[in-house]
């Protein structure tokens, strides 16, 4: 299981036997787990759909925000809302340094699900009067890493997936981003 963090650059990794095994297999058929961008705890297909657990309108907003933000990028995603999704997504007020979490489980090409946590916390601290701003890029970056997109791309351009971002002026999928998951899922 490796969780993200979209605060701190530190990765947890504890994979199972099973899905050691399947990376590696994964990485010698030639698929695109071996380029820098490619995070293989994301989804298996850009269309899939998340649950809003325990939040509030405001919340459940960011949320869709971040749903319009993929599905009108050109990406090719289709992200739904729907409450008998798997995929689940929540915001708290959390004792970590993170914004956002994103906690994928399963194995990606069987049955991978994913968690999503905001923390309000950490958030509504350093966003100034920019709270909204910043939800909207927390919650799109996290639906990232479901689109298999890795923290910190190894580009000079503008990527809503990098820790440094303006997240005031960096809500949305940025040009890069998009011709990543094109390529990832192609
Ligand atoms: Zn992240």
């Amino acid at each position: 299981m490796t969780h993200k963090y979209a605060r701190t650059t530190a990765r947890w990794v504890a994979c199972t036997t099973l899905t050691t095994a399947l990376t590696t297999a994964l990485a010698v058929t030639g698929t695109t787990a071996a380029h820098a961008d490619y995070y293989d705890g994301g989804m298996p297909s850009r269309s899939f759909n998340v649950k809003a657990v325990g939040i509030n309108d405001t919340w459940v907003g960011f949320l869709d925000t971040g749903r319009s933000n993929w599905n009108n990028a050109g990406a090719g995603a289709s992200i739904g809302r729907n409450s008998s999704a798997r995929a689940e997504f929540t915001a708290g007020r959390y004792s970590q340094s993170w914004y956002g979490l994103y906690d994928p489980s399963g194995l990606r090409p069987i049955n991978r699900v994913f968690k999503i946590k905001a923390n309000a916390r950490t958030l509504e601290r350093d966003s100034g009067s920019r709270m909204t701003e910043w939800c909207r890029s927390t919650t799109t970056h996290e639906l990232g890493h479901a689109l298999s997109l890795d923290d910190n791309p190894n580009t000079g351009r503008v990527s809503l997936m990098k820790h440094n971002r303006n997240r005031t002026t960096v809500q949305k999928p940025q040009p890069y981003d998009v011709s990543e998951v094109r390529r990832i899922y192609s």
